[in-house]
């Protein structure tokens, strides 16, 4: 969200109150204007605030996709006395009538391409991020690690391969490994700690 000054008067999203030419207020494509004093700042409530807006036009392009669909299967089920007679099909020459059923065809096909990707692009819409979604997640992450493992537990840290955990701290472990070039101690994201992977290398039945 910015702050703008105001060129035509409007409404406060949240307030309803008037927004005169040349005030200050608060913008975001779509959602609308705040005055300043309304300005979302919790995460939640800018959530609904997008998640509303977000739908509302996610709702035309799924409404726009209707009916593309509707023409587009009109059309490819048009004229079912010759669509599936075969000798209208594949009679050699031309047949003026059996052209434009073929370019009316192409035309449905590309217009039901173009409901598809309107379709996805609803979907997508209805995915509103916020920010802060990506810290949440890793600190769940985190919270997961922190129950599962304990001090001397062997884990894998990703990129630093295998280690020992020698501390616990707030966001990262003190991770103790020994590698081809010594012993060395790393600070890891916790959410980046995995359990180590049980390898079998050997399962031969005697
Ligand atoms: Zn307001």
């Amino acid at each position: 969200m910015r702050q703008i000054t105001i060129k035509y008067q409007g409404e406060c999203r949240k307030c309803g109150a008037t927004l005169a030419v040349g005030a200050t207020a608060i913008y975001e494509r779509r959602v609308g204007i705040f005055c300043p004093e309304c300005e979302p700042a919790d995460t939640e409530e800018i959530r609904t605030y997008r998640r509303e807006a977000a739908d509302r036009k996610a709702d035309k392009y799924e409404e726009w996709a209707g009916k593309r669909r509707e023409k587009a299967s009109a059309q490819l089920n048009s004229y079912p006395e010759v669509r599936h007679d075969y000798a209208f099909i594949t009679q050699p020459g031309r047949i003026p009538f059996r052209d434009r059923m073929n370019r009316a065809d192409g035309r449905a096909f590309e217009s039901l391409q173009v409901a598809e990707r309107m379709e996805a692009k609803a979907d997508s819409l209805r995915h509103v991020r916020v920010k802060g979604d990506a810290e949440k997640r890793w600190q769940g992450l985190r919270d997961l690690n922190v129950e599962r493992f304990k001090v001397g537990d062997v884990v894998d840290t990703g990129i630093y391969g295998r280690g020992t955990i020698l501390k616990i701290n707030k966001k990262t472990a003190k991770i103790g490994n020994t590698g081809t070039s010594g012993t060395f101690t790393i600070n890891v994201d916790l959410a980046f700690l995995s359990p180590v992977k049980v390898e079998i290398t050997n399962c031969e039945v005697k």
